[in-house]
C-alpha cells in the first residue's frame, strides 16, 4: 500500500490524483493533503480520505478550517515543506501551483521519499538543484505531466547515450490558428478556450502563450540530463501522441492515448507496474497532423529556448515573470502580447548566475516579481 502526501489536493491535477486513488481503495493510504484555494473541497475530501495530517498556506483560512474538521493542520507559507517532511508517508505527489512547491520537493528527497512530480516550478526554476540532489540520495523524480511522462516510457530500457532527439508534442493550445493580430489583442475568454486538455487557468493561458511548452522543454532538459540542442517541440493538434524519442538509428518511439491527465498520474504512482485505466481508449478513428511551431506568433516559447541555454538564474527569473503578468492578464490589466513583452525585458535587465543555489534562485524570483511590477506600472 502506498502512503501518500497530496500537495495542492484541491486544484486540477490534484482532484484527478484523488480520482486514480478512488479507482484502486485497496492501494494508497492518504496520509496528508494540502490546498490553499478551495476551503470546502478541502473540508470535504478530510470527511472522505480521513487524513493524518492537513496543511493550508493561507493562515487565516486555516484558522477557519480548525474549527471545523479536527485533524492536525500545518499552516502558513512553510506549510508544504511541512508536511513534505512528514515520516508518515512513502510518496509525495507534487501538485502545487507556485514556488512553495520547490521546497517541498527538496526536503521529499532529502528524506528519501518517492516524489511525483506535477509541479513545473520545481524544475524550470531550480532543475539543477533537484536534479543533483535526487541524484545523491537515490531518488527518481517520477514526472505526471504526460509529455514527460511519455518521455520517460519511450525512454525506459534504453542506452540514453543512443538519443537523437526528444521530440515534445503541443496541442498549440486555445489560439492556435489565429493569426498574428489576434493573438495579440485575444481575450481572456478566448486565451482560455483550450479544447483538448481540462486543466487550470494559470497553465490554460501558459498553453495559449505557449510558455507552458518552454516551461516543458526546460523540465525535460533536467528529467533526462539532454541538451536543449537535443529537444524538438512538435505541433501535434489532435494531442494523441503525448511525446516521442528518436534514437541514433532513425527509429522513433511514441507513446499514444486518448488525453486525459489520469493515465500519466497513475502511471506515476503504479510504475515500475501497470494497472487498467478508467480513461477512454484510443480507437485509431482520428489522423494524427503534426506542424513546426510558429516562433513569429508564440515568441514565449523562444524566450523559454533562450533561457534554456543560459540556464543559471535566468529560468527562474522568465517563469516567476511570466507568473505575474499571466495574473494581470486574468484580471484583465494587460493584453496577451504584454506578458511575452515584460517578461522579456525583464529577463534582457537580468544578471544572470550560472550554477545558482537555492538561495540565489530566490533571490532572482524575488528580483524578478519587483521588476515585472516596475516595468508593468510604467
Ligand atoms: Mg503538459
Amino acid at each position: 500500500m502506498k502512503k501518500l502526501a497530496i500537495l495542492g489536493s484541491t486544484g486540477n491535477v490534484g482532484t484527478q490524483v484523488l480520482d486514480v486513488v478512488d479507482q484502486y481503495p485497496d492501494k494508497f493510504k492518504i496520509i496528508a493533503l494540502t490546498g490553499n484555494g478551495n476551503m470546502e473541497l478541502l473540508k470535504a475530501q478530510i470527511v472522505k480520505y480521513q487524513p493524518m495530517f492537513v496543511g493550508v498556506a493561507d493562515a487565516e483560512k486555516a484558522e477557519e478550517l480548525k474549527g471545523q474538521v479536527s485533524v492536525p493542520i500545518f499552516f502558513g507559507a512553510e506549510a508544504n515543506a511541512q508536511i513534505a517532511a512528514l515520516e508518515e508517508y512513502d510518496t509525495l505527489v507534487n501538485c502545487v501551483v507556485s514556488l512553495a512547491g520547490i521546497e517541498a520537493t527538496l526536503v521529499a528527497i532529502e528524506k528519501k521519499k518517492n516524489v511525483a512530480l506535477a509541479n513545473k516550478e520545481t524544475l524550470v526554476s531550480a532543475g539543477e538543484i533537484v536534479m543533483r540532489r535526487a541524484k545523491e540520495n537515490g531518488v527518481t523524480i517520477m514526472p505526471i505531466d504526460s509529455e514527460h511522462s511519455a518521455l520517460f516510457q519511450c525512454l525506459n530500457g534504453e542506452d540514453i547515450k543512443t538519443v537523437q532527439q526528444l521530440v515534445i508534442t503541443c496541442s498549440g493550445g486555445a489560439l492556435r490558428d489565429k493569426t498574428k493580430a489576434e493573438i495579440e489583442t485575444a481575450t481572456v475568454a478566448e486565451a482560455l478556450g483550450h479544447k483538448t486538455w481540462a486543466m487550470g487557468q494559470k497553465i490554460t493561458i501558459d498553453s495559449a502563450t505557449l510558455m507552458n511548452k518552454g516551461f516543458e522543454v526546460i523540465e525535460a532538459m533536467w528529467l533526462y540530463d539532454m541538451p536543449i540542442e537535443k529537444i524538438k517541440v512538435v505541433i501535434h493538434p489532435e494531442s494523441i501522441i503525448h511525446s516521442m524519442v528518436e534514437y541514433t538509428d532513425a527509429s522513433i518511439i511514441a507513446q499514444l492515448s486518448e488525453p486525459d491527465m489520469r493515465l500519466p498520474i497513475q502511471y506515476a504512482l503504479s510504475y515500475p507496474e501497470r494497472w487498467e485505466a478508467p480513461i477512454k481508449r484510443f480507437d485509431f478513428k482520428k489522423n494524427l497532423s503534426f506542424a513546426e511551431p510558429d516562433l513569429e506568433r508564440f515568441p514565449c516559447l523562444g524566450l523559454a529556448f533562450w533561457a534554456a541555454k543560459e540556464l543559471g538564474t535566468l529560468p527562474a527569473v522568465m517563469n516567476a515573470t511570466n507568473d505575474f503578468m499571466v495574473g494581470k492578464f486574468l484580471s484583465g490589466e494587460c493584453r496577451l502580447m504584454d506578458i511575452y513583452a515584460t517578461i522579456k525585458a525583464v529577463m534582457e535587465a537580468h544578471e544572470n548566475i550560472k550554477h545558482p543555489d537555492l538561495a540565489d534562485i530566490k533571490k532572482a524570483i524575488a528580483w524578478a516579481q519587483g521588476e515585472a511590477a516596475v516595468i508593468f506600472n510604467s
